[in-house]
């Protein structure tokens, strides 16, 4: 399986690392060109205006835009998450508009700028898996297209899905649970 992961800016070699541990061709995209022939997309943790600019710039905001309405999943963590929704109650970047989520940047005040939190995942089975959460967003509203995948403990949507498109709030890459990146290439393969 060839999956790309949008390396414009953030937490790319992470994402790299991970899905090449799990066996999977992993490449750095940059230029629409390497678009071709991939099985999925990561678009990962960063600072998203910047990697929403940077898509634009390059061409790839309406490439990517296309070729997941035709059926490439994608996977989004963090400020990919907030590329990925089709609305943010902020100021918005440069978004691909794929989800039917609603999304706050930088959700969580300053105490809880960044923190840890373990998630209870259903999809994931029963260990519970380790949330980092890194100046995070949150989801706000979801139509009923989208299933919950995780909640905080207080009820706050931090992980959905909407057909072949995944979105975390927090960073799987950054943690030693590869169950996430395992679970995007089960939904690639059509195993989930
Ligand atoms: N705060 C960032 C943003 O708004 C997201 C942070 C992250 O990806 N860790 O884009």
């Amino acid at each position: 399986m060839k999956i790309g992961v949008l390396a414009s800016q953030g937490a790319f070699a992470e994402h790299i690392a991970k899905l090449r541990q799990l066996e999977a061709e992993a490449v750095p995209v940059r230029l629409p060109e390497k678009l071709e022939g991939l099985d999925g997309l990561v678009i990962p943790g960063g600072e998203s205006t910047s990697i929403g600019r940077l898509m634009r710039d390059y061409k790839l905001t309406s490439q990517i835009r296309d070729r997941a309405k035709n059926g490439l999943p994608v996977f989004g963590t963090c400020a990919g998450m907030i590329l990925l929704a089709k609305k943010s109650s902020d100021a918005y970047p440069e978004s691909l508009g794929l989800m039917d989520i609603t999304v706050r940047r930088n959700a969580f005040g300053r105490q809880r700028e960044s923190f840890e939190a373990e998630l209870t995942i259903p999809v994931l089975g029963e260990k519970p898996f380790p949330g980092v959460f890194i100046r995070a967003p949150l989801i706000e509203q979801v139509n009923s297209q989208v299933e919950i995948l995780a909640r905080l403990a207080d009820g706050t949507i931090v992980a959905v899905r909407q057909k072949k498109t995944l979105a975390l709030a927090f960073h799987p890459e950054l943690t030693d649970d590869l169950r996430f990146h395992q679970y995007f290439l089960d939904i690639i393969a059509g195993r989930r």
